[in-house]
């Protein structure tokens, strides 16, 4: 049974170079990827790619024939795409026994894909069929602030509790930053303190980011973080040994809960 892997991430955060070193790496494992794009306006793909969503919707067509902008044209397209979503299914359950992970890309607009009823679809109806996990790829020199460190963990947080499945940070481009400052920060109350106590830019805000310190602990437990860099492939068994985890985590906690629901 194929592992599904849910990509998510801010523009910028590196999801697309991430998703290239994934499928290398899974390939150079030999192992067996399935690669899906969901992102109708990324243009050309740096990763090979089995269903491409570009190939079912064109992007710029729908912005002109309903008359919408960008993100309108985007999440129009995903709907679309959705309609036809039962046929992905079918694609990856024929050839489930020989896959090992079934990577998805998701639009660039975060929220395109975390807030959208087409999203919710594609999310749920994946995580009734496979096990299913979500990779959540953090600008680590971006989330270096303990402001927009936490901005993030919430970020993060609100999708983990959307959605229910196990959740790996991925710290991407620790070749710039290491991500050892949010480990410390994730398990050490009072290093995170410190660090909102001598950060200029928090300031009025600074009791505010600090109290979200407090209220994230019982959060921070329930994930698994992992540092890599996607330029360097520095990180990747880390990220492999978590979807492990994950994946057992999805098999005593989601499915028996979303068994017991039907
Ligand atoms: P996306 O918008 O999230 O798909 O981000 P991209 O994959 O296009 O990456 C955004 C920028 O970050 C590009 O300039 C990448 O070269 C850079 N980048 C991505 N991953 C890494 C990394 O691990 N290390 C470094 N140094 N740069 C990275």
């Amino acid at each position: 049974e194929p592992a599904v892997i849910l990509c998510i991430g801010m523009a910028g955060s590196g999801k697309s170079t991430f998703m290239q070193r994934l499928t290398a790496s899974i390939h150079s494992a030999k192992k067996t990827p399935y690669v899906v794009n969901l992102d109708p306006a990324v243009g050309k793909l740096p990763f090979g790619c089995n269903i491409d969503i570009q190939d079912v919707v064109n992007y710029k067509q729908v912005m002109k024939q309903y008359g919408l902008g960008p993100n309108g044209g985007i999440i129009t397209s995903l709907n679309l795409f959705t309609t036809k979503f039962d046929q992905v299914l079918d694609l990856i359950g024929k050839r489930s026994k020989e896959l090992d992970y079934v990577v998805f890309d998701t639009p660039g607009q975060i929220e395109i894909f975390t807030w959208s009823a087409s999203g919710q679809i594609i999310t749920d109806t994946l995580a009734t069929l496979h096990p299913t996990v979500l990779a959540y790829i953090i600008d680590t020199p971006r989330s270096s602030s303990p402001a927009t460190f936490i901005s993030n963990m919430m970020y993060a947080l609100s999708i983990l509790y959307k959605t229910k499945l196990p959740m790996i940070l991925v710290f991407n481009k620790c070749d710039v930053v290491d991500a050892s400052f949010a480990r410390e920060w994730m398990t050490d109350f009072e290093s995170f303190q410190e660090a909102v106590r001598g950060d200029e830019e928090s300031g009025y805000m600074g009791s505010l980011v600090g109290s979200m310190g407090l209220v994230l602990e019982e959060f921070y437990n329930a994930l698994k973080v992992v540092s890599v860099s996607a330029v360097t492939g520095a990180g990747m068994d880390d990220f492999f040994t978590a979807v492990d985890e994950a994946v057992s985590e999805y098999k005593t906690d989601y499915r028996p809960a979303m068994e017991k629901k039907i």
